[in-house]
């Protein structure tokens, strides 16, 4: 392979949604930009989530105004190119006292903050959540800031619109095998490119496999599910986070009443912390609902998915969740990369390679921010 058209500015490894956002970005400038696949479509952790792009999960602070702005580049590529979404928001529903008390703690603490937070009462909750139960749940966590995206189809049609208005190309099906700037090696031949971005997501075999290990990023693994919808047209309203999410996302962690909670669960639940369980629920275009999940992590990953999880995420969204019916349709597992205490790990590894990867469970939605962020002072750039 040679010739004038094997040239351009930006080389992108891997078309998950950090490569598309980057691609984004990188096309925006007016760059000559080709994103190299391995698989004959993306199909790492960007189109096994569960398509939540999920400010109120994040920090307050500079991680939630990213998130923000994050959500804003979502809305703007969506309307684009045509991509279904659902700025639907969220509720956290909770049936527990000690639960409902961090919600109230949250609500004082985020709306000065910038959350655009509401706590709701049991009767609110059952009127604008359709699947709360009346006889457990007792009262919820409205925000606005969350959008529903259909992960498989928005990674698909993003990668499609950039092809078509933004001329990024695209080569599927493209393993890259090793770097050296500016040659991007790939089976048969090479593209060159003076500058490559490396959003390879949990493959930490192929390239630069001691930078991961060095920096200590972390696999972990999460077993999903999705549903058929109840009943055509049937809508979820806001996406469902649980009393068991309160302990997951950092945004909790400045309440004081937090650790009561996590006490109780550790008292009275503990194999949902030891397999890592809480549970959400989202809605996807066809109106199937995605449900999970699980987090087990490095050594305790196994290759085979195990019913007990399925079995213990569904019996927690049946205590508190009420549908016409619980038909599964599909069950997966994702894996996701994550640096404990960080948001992104971002490290140029030789001359005009940037490794950007380890977004955890926040990469849909971070991924566009961070790439703005990013690109606005590539050398510059800090979290
Ligand atoms: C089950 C699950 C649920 C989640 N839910 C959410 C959610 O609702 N909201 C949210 O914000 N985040 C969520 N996340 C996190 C989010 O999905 C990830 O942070 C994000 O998708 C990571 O994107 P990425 O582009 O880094 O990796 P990936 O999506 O894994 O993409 C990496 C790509 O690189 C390709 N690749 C690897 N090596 C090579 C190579 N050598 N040559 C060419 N190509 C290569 C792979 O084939 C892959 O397509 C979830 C994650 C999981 C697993």
């Amino acid at each position: 392979m040679s010739g004038s058209t094997d040239k351009y500015d930006v080389a992108i490894v891997g078309a998950g949604i950090l490569g598309l956002s980057h691609a984004y970005q990188a096309s925006k400038r007016g760059l000559r930009v080709v994103v190299l696949e391995r698989h004959a479509f993306a199909q790492g952790a960007s189109i096994r989530n569960f398509g939540m792009v999920w400010p109120i999960g994040q920090p307050a602070g500079r991680l939630f105004e990213l998130a923000l702005r994050s959500r804003g580049i979502w809305l703007e590529v969506c309307r684009a190119a045509d991509i279904w979404h659902d700025p639907c928001g969220s509720v956290h529903l909770v049936t527990r006292e000690d639960e409902m008390r961090v919600l109230e703690e949250f609500v004082e603490f985020g709306r000065p903050r910038g959350y655009q937070v509401e706590l709701w009462d049991k009767a609110e909750a059952c009127r604008r959540s359709p699947v709360a139960r009346a006889d457990a749940v007792i009262g919820g966590l409205w925000s606005a800031s969350e959008v529903g995206v259909d992960s498989p189809r928005a990674i698909s049609g993003i990668a499609g619109w950039l092809a078509r208005e933004h001329k990024v190309e695209f080569r599927f099906s493209t393993p890259v095998l090793a770097i050296e700037s500016p040659r991007v090696m790939i089976p048969g031949g090479e593209v060159h490119a003076p500058r490559a971005i490396v959003a390879t997501g949990s493959d930490f075999e192929q390239l630069y496999p001691e930078v991961y290990a060095k920096a200590g990023v972390q696999r972990c693994k999460l077993q999903m599910m999705s549903l058929a919808s109840p009943a055509p047209g049937w809508k979820l309203g806001p996406m469902i986070a649980s009393g068991l999410t309160i302990r997951h996302y950092p945004n909790f962690s400045p309440c004081r009443s937090l650790s009561a909670l996590e006490a109780r669960i550790q008292r009275e639940q503990p194999e949902l912390n030891d397999l890592g369980i809480h549970v959400m629920m989202s809605q996807h275009m066809s109106g199937e609902l995605i449900i999970g999940d699980s987090h087990q992590y490095d050594g305790a990953i196994s290759p085979f998915d195990s019913a007990r999880i399925d079995e213990l995420i569904l019996a927690e969204l049946k205590r508190f969740i009420t549908l016409p019916a619980w038909n599964i349709t599909r069950r997966w597992s994702g894996v996701y990369s994550k640096l404990p205490g960080s948001t992104l790990l971002c490290e140029d590894v030789a001359p005009g390679v940037r490794v950007v990867n380890a977004t955890a469970g926040k990469g849909m939605t971070m991924g566009f921010g961070l790439a703005d962020l990013m690109w606005e002072d590539w050398d510059g750039f800090k979290l």
